[in-house]
């Protein structure tokens, strides 16, 4: 890491603690990359949606985040914000969402040096299989995901910090159950989870499983 970069780093998480939420106007208000900056602005996205502007410092402090919003509300940039460089896996339950993460990071991140992988049906192995050893964020669906980490030798994620599951709800609903165990299974267990869904997902049986560590919940209601 280069000297300037650890020291924006430093600047930026003494920052954190101290960030007031209620006077976020702007994404420019938030302790935010350069490179994370400037890749907002390129996007003309200026002001931060509710639950981006309630989730994302609590991101960055470290908590494990809880985020419910309903569809539309920006979900995916509450989530994609909060890493800000470091290495994810994000899990979400269509091919479709997982498209359209993928391109929201690659736009809004087109500053940062990582790499980025999609693991989604439909797309040609082997190609996959040798990018992976070079990728810090992955996105991809349960599925895919699994057949992964039992084929691929490469897919370790020992490098992981941060667990997303977009549209928790229906990533931990019966349908993926067999493959979301296996999957935390092989995760480390020191990460920070964040979980975001339309609805608030309180499930003792869900958290359980993630191993939450007092995990803070964001709720964005509709003003009527
Ligand atoms: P959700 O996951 O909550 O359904 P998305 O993350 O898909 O919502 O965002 C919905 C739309 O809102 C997208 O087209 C996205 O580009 C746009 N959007 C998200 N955040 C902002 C913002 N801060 N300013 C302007 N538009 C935004
Ligand atoms: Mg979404």
């Amino acid at each position: 890491l280069k000297e300037l970069e650890k020291r924006e780093i430093a600047q930026l998480t003494a920052r954190y603690d101290h960030v007031k939420i209620d006077e976020i106007q702007s994404f420019a208000d938030m302790p935010l990359s350069q490179k994370t900056q400037r890749g907002l602005a390129e996007c003309e996205y200026f002001v931060p949606t509710e639950i981006q502007r309630e989730s994302v410092i609590l991101g960055l402090r470290g908590f494990d985040v809880l985020g419910a919003a309903k569809t539309g509300s920006g979900k995916t940039l509450a989530f994609l914000l909060t890493l800000d460089g470091l290495g994810a896996l994000i899990i979400t339950p269509t091919r479709e969402l997982a498209v359209q993460i993928y391109q929201t990071l690659v736009n809004v991140g087109k500053f940062h040096d990582f790499s980025a992988g999609l693991l989604i049906g439909g797309k040609e192995l082997e190609f996959e299989k040798d990018r992976l050893d070079v990728i810090n964020i992955v996105i991809g669906t349960p599925g895919r995901l699994l057949h992964h980490m039992d084929q691929n030798p490469l897919f370790t994620c020992v490098n992981l910090q941060i667990l997303v599951l977009d549209e928790a709800d229906r990533c931990l609903d019966m349908g993926f159950e067999r493959e979301m165990n296996a999957i935390i299974e092989n995760l480390p267990p020191t990460r920070q989870t964040l979980l975001f869904s339309a609805t608030q997902t309180k499930k003792v049986k869900d958290l359980g499983r993630l191993s939450l560590k007092d995990p803070k919940y964001v709720s964005v209601h509709e003003h009527e």
